[in-house]
């Protein structure tokens, strides 16, 4: 087995290849899609026999074009070697690729998190021969607090602000985020409103009968009942943009809300005042280092391939502790055989 990038993350075996969350439209025998975030998948699909879980297949069907060509599959099979998913508790949907043959087992994690949040199940590291892990936050000040400390303190805080009179905006990624906190904060008010992105997002996974959704209203209507400017006990769930957007500005400004960052980013000190927000939690659906570091522990690889983020420090950090890990890049190619 073999894994290097061209164009995309390849694994190739003595009798197959598959491209992992490719980019890209290019045909490949056998493609991945870990996950339905725009940086993981095509515009256009490629056509040819494609592995998701059926929740990422449903959204691929309403983001990509050419949807009817290429074939679906949950598992796997050529020859000898098997191709099964398992929860990589990233957002809905997500999954890592485990790849069992006989010559060694490799796991692909996509985007993973091993953190439990009540609604997608954590990723469960596993032995493995083979380990391709996403190292986003994998530099060692991204440490995140304890997921439900920081969930209850957050919770107390917003509804001190309503009940205060003071109407709260919480601010995350439509897909995957977004749902994190319909899950964790939507109950804290009987006024759940949802930004156009949010709401088109939201109608989706209803009309596919996918989980994580919330009831509200749109802000459209909202807005045209006068909820937004004349009630002050709304929560707003929108995408995360700078406070200084003309939206947000006039949230704040004219109806007197306050803004809630929720990114892993926000760990760095001045992200609060660069992203112009009242408030910055760091919730990630990504691991912290520590997370990061506990899933090579458990899985226990003799092979570490470090993609994303902070990769080639990630891979330095493991080699310290003993791991052969290398940040997979072009000239991985040259060393990636075992
Ligand atoms: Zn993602």
């Amino acid at each position: 087995m073999k894994v290097y990038l061209s164009k995309a993350i390849r694994i190739k075996g003595k009798e197959w290849s598959i491209a992992c969350d490719s980019t890209n439209s290019k045909y490949y025998p056998l493609v991945f899609y870990s996950h339905a975030h725009s940086d993981h998948i095509p515009r256009k699909l490629p056509s040819t026999d494609i592995i998701s879980s059926s929740a990422t297949r449903s959204l691929l069907k309403n983001f990509t074009s050419n949807f009817t060509d290429g074939e679906f599959f949950e598992d796997y099979k050529i020859g000898e070697t098997t191709f099964k998913q398992k929860s990589a508790g990233h957002i809905i949907g997500s999954t890592a690729l485990k790849i069992e043959s006989d010559e060694g087992n490799l796991i692909y994690t996509g985007d993973v998190s091993i953190r439990d949040k009540g609604f997608i199940e954590p990723f469960k590291p596993e032995k493995c021969d083979t380990l391709i892990i996403d190292t986003t936050f994998g530099s060692s000040e991204y440490e995140f607090p304890e997921y439900k400390t920081i969930i209850k303190e957050t919770q107390d805080s917003i509804v001190e602000n309503l009940n205060n009179n003071t109407p709260v905006v919480l601010m995350g990624y439509a897909l995957g985020k977004a749902q994190m906190l319909y899950h964790a904060f939507s109950h804290l008010s009987d006024t759940v409103i949802l930004h156009g992105a949010n709401h088109r997002i939201n109608s989706l996974l209803k009309s596919e009968g996918i989980e994580g959704t919330v009831d509200g209203i749109s802000y459209q209507d909202a807005k045209e009942k006068g909820i937004i400017e004349n009630q002050r006990n709304w929560i707003l769930f929108a995408p995360l943009k700078s406070g200084r957007n003309e939206f947000y500005s006039y949230l704040r400004n004219k109806v007197g809300a306050v803004l809630y960052a929720f990114s892993g980013w926000c760990i760095s000190s001045n992200y609060k005042y660069r992203m112009d927000v009242d408030y910055s939690i760091p919730i990630s659906d990504h691991a912290d280092f520590s997370e990061l570091l506990e899933i090579c522990e458990l899985c226990k690889p003799d092979k570490i391939f470090t993609i994303y983020g902070s990769n080639v420090k990630f891979a330095a950090e493991l080699r310290k502790r003993g791991f052969n890990a290398i940040p997979l890049s072009k000239q991985t190619l040259l060393e990636s055989y075992f």
